[in-house]
């Protein structure tokens, strides 16, 4: 199936917008009634943008929470100026998040990111982010009310081991995390499992158990109703089922990291995606999944 991801809903009670600066360093802003919440804060380069797209979407709107479902620079970079701006916004993460957003290393590697991603999105690298303090640290089951809806959390690790969802169920909407993978064409969805294959496995079948109308798609949107949805999640499925028995395979044979990552980039790099993902950032990811795919297969 073909996906076209929305960057904006309206709807009774709710509205979403993608407000990011920059493809690939999304942020969704979410209003129900007098508050609101952003989903995700972007890159460092651009947040001078980002703050002022967000400020025009709140039209007088009182931002409450930044939600972060991971601490990935593209992510989570952003959420340092915005607490600056706005200093009674609550940022929340889950608790593993929370340790690395405040960690002198962890930084360092995300100021590196960022100016690489900044040179290759065309920007100029912009004031450095500082740490990150988590104000709300949250976990499975834990919810966050906004305006009259309550944002459930859901661990969701696979993509990162501080991966979290949001479900709202008052309008069967998932905020999902990475962990289910970007769309990358029509029926193809590429992985994004960098921690554990078979966990990120489980969160997916645990998506098709719930009751889900709109699905909101890290970096691309909204997808809406129920059939889509449930294609999606299906073709999420395939594609991770796919690239594990591409690596595999290919380890079998005998093949090179540097051969399987040629591989796994031909299959899965698509043009959208290059859209989303400096080239940086796909081979420092493919380096972390091929090793990890095949370690637990070989245990
Ligand atoms: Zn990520």
């Amino acid at each position: 199936m073909t996906y076209d991801a929305v960057p904006e809903y309206r709807g009774d009670g709710i509205s979403v917008k993608n407000v990011g600066a920059v493809g690939g360093g999304d942020a969704f802003l979410i209003k129900a009634g007098s508050k609101a919440a952003l989903l995700e804060a972007g890159f460092s380069f651009c947040a001078v943008k980002l703050l002022e797209n967000l400020e025009s979407e709140l039209q007088g709107a009182s931002l409450e929470y930044v939600l972060l479902t991971h601490s990935h620079y593209d992510h989570a970079s952003g959420a340092y100026f915005i607490k600056r701006k706005w200093g009674d916004v609550k940022t929340a993460a889950s608790a593993y998040a929370a340790k690395i957003l405040t960690k002198p290393s962890a930084l360092e590697v995300m100021r590196e990111m960022n100016e690489s991603a900044a040179g290759h999105f065309g920007w100029d690298k912009g004031e450095p982010m500082g740490a990150i303090d988590v104000d709300k640290q949250v976990a499975e089951g834990d919810i966050i009310s906004l305006g009259g809806l309550t944002l459930t959390v859901m661990e969701a690790p696979g993509h990162t081991k501080c991966c979290l969802s949001f479900y709202i169920p008052e309008k069967k909407l998932l905020l999902s995390c990475e962990t289910i993978g970007c769309i990358a064409g029509p029926g193809l969805v590429a992985p994004a499992y960098l921690v554990g294959y078979q966990m990120s496995v489980d969160y997916m079948k645990r998506l098709l158990d719930m009751d889900i109308e709109m699905l909101l798609m890290p970096h691309q949107g909204l997808i809406i109703g129920h059939e889509k949805c449930r294609a999606l999640i299906g073709d999420a499925l395939r594609s991770a089922e796919l690239l594990k028995d591409l690596i595999l395979e290919d380890h079998r044979r005998g093949r090179t990291l540097d051969e399987i990552t040629k591989h796994y980039e031909e299959a899965f790099f698509t043009e959208s995606l290059r859209k989303l993902q400096p080239p940086k950032a796909f081979y420092l990811n493919a380096g972390n999944l091929i090793p990890m795919v095949i370690k637990e297969f070989e245990k």
